[in-house]
């Protein structure tokens, strides 16, 4: 176990996973000093709270490396070109992320890690494993950017035979000693470039996930970039690549035949060749995309040795979470679909395939993304597109030059009540049988506090027609 006692320890950034690790690390007898770039109302209550405790706290002063810093931990978010880790560089001082810490916490019996990372998915197929290692009878929990935090979760009360733990790339980035029992990566498309610099360097960061994995590294049969990263990583002795796919598994594979989601890799009766595990409708909803993710997850559970029956339990037993792809009422023939959460173009070209004819709310902010790709694959399903946000003439000239038929609505604001007007002109263009589909390939922050609240708005926006219809 690494000793923190004397140690000086500056933590980088308040917040979510700052004040928590700031806590442990001052509980653990190191001297700790936080510090954030902000310095508002929010910061300096936290900041007092920690000062109570004894622990130093600079505001507004993110970028100096305070004296005599041994370690830094980091949150996720920070960008590594930041001059404090330049700094840290220099000085030769280790920089951990809150992932890191949580790994290098955790007691000499810590429950194993089934880990998940991809562009899209992550949190679906972590809930669904959680549910599938429950349904086993296993005592775990989903953790990561959901429900438990990952530090809770290695020094909380509660004891855990198992954990579902989502990751995500910048998380990765920062934790550089995590060996997990076994490790998916779902999907690799273009995200966050403008934090990690690279489309290499982005795969580079979750391919991460596999290194030192002990007995499966699940990969996506139709992205080849994950089974890449497969081949690329040093693993234990003994641990396979598993692969699933929508198609028909070979073995070693997870995958589907006749409507029945299928493993080749685990098979229990050596008598066989294949085990039926669930039906294609015992996942909710049973959207390709969904389906994928479903089986990753089943490949994580069955590596950890789940019989088929829990896994069949834990998918039918599965609700996803708010804003995926979220039936929000129908209106005058018109379905009204939130998918807030497609805060990226791989996310938004999954949620336009799910759907034949499509008034399409999209914008935002673009992160670096490109989208003429995906305006070229959805064209033909889409009836109409209204356009909000900070970006929205990247993805109008897309529009021009890939579907110049399809009647465009560019809303010129970024004041809280343009959702309505968008949803109201959505309404105008579409069709009976159509759906307005919210899937908007951009992140939120440019004129909601974060995905959540741009559903709300979304599903707000249409109980206000719905009354006035
Ligand atoms: P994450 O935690 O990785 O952001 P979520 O499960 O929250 O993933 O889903 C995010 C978005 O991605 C949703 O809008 C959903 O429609 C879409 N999505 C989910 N799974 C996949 C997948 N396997 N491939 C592509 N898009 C997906």
């Amino acid at each position: 176990l690494y000793d923190f006692q004397g140690k000086h320890v500056t933590v980088a950034g308040l917040g979510v996973s700052g004040v928590p690790a700031a806590k442990v690390l001052h509980a653990r007898g190191a001297v700790v000093t936080v510090v954030n770039d902000g310095d508002d109302a929010r910061a300096r209550e936290q900041a007092a709270e920690l000062e109570a405790l004894g622990i130093t706290v600079r505001l507004g002063d993110g970028a100096t490396l305070p004296e005599g810093t041994e370690l830094i931990v980091t949150a996720p978010g920070w960008k590594p070109d930041k001059p404090l880790f330049r700094a840290a560089g220099k000085a030769g001082v280790p920089v951990w992320g809150d992932v890191e810490l949580a790994w290098r916490l955790r007691g000499p019996d810590a429950a194993p890690w089934l880990a998940v990372t991809g562009t899209n998915g992550k949190t679906t197929t972590v809930q669904m494993l959680a549910s599938i290692l429950r349904a086993a009878g296993l005592r775990t929990a989903a953790v990561g950017n959901i429900g438990v935090s990952l530090l809770d979760a290695v020094l909380g009360e509660e004891t855990y035979d198992v954990l579902a733990v989502e990751l995500s790339s910048y998380q990765l980035h920062w934790a550089p000693s995590l060996r997990a029992h076994s490790a998916a990566v779902l999907n690799l498309a273009p995200d966050h470039l403008d934090w990690h610099g690279s489309m290499e360097a982005y795969a580079r960061d979750k391919g991460r996930v596999y290194e030192g994995n002990r007995v499966a590294c699940v990969y996506n049969v139709e992205d080849k970039a994950t089974e890449d990263l497969v081949r690329e990583a040093d693993v234990e002795e003994g641990c396979r690549a598993i692969g699933f796919t929508l198609g028909a598994p070979a073995p070693s594979q997870l995958g589907v035949v006749d409507g029945i989601l299928v493993d080749r890799a685990f098979v229990e009766n050596r008598q066989k060749n294949a085990q039926e595990l669930a039906e294609v409708s015992d996942v909710n909803p049973p959207a390709p995309h969904n389906i994928a993710n479903a089986l990753a997850a089943a490949a994580l559970a069955r590596a950890f040795g789940v019989p088929a029956k829990a896994v069949r339990d834990g998918l039918r037993a599965f609700r996803p979470d708010a804003h995926r792809i979220a039936h929000v009422a129908d209106l005058d023939g018109v379905a009204y679909v939130d998918d807030s959460k497609a805060t990226n173009t791989h996310a938004t070209e999954a949620s336009l395939a799910s759907y034949e004819s499509i008034v399409w709310i999209a914008g935002g902010l673009a992160k670096g993304a490109t989208f003429d790709e995906l305006v070229a694959k959805s064209a033909k399903r889409l009836r109409g597109a209204v356009l909000i946000g900070a970006d929205r003439a990247l993805i109008r000239d897309a529009l021009a030059r890939h579907a110049p038929e399809v009647p465009v609505v560019d809303l010129d604001r970024t004041d809280t009540g343009a959702m309505l007007q968008a949803v109201t002109e959505a309404k105008r263009l579409a069709r009976p049988g159509d759906t307005v589909l919210l899937a908007p390939a951009c992140a939120s922050m440019d004129m909601f506090t974060n995905y959540n609240q741009r559903g709300d708005a979304f599903a707000a926006a249409v109980r206000e027609l719905e009354a006035g219809a």
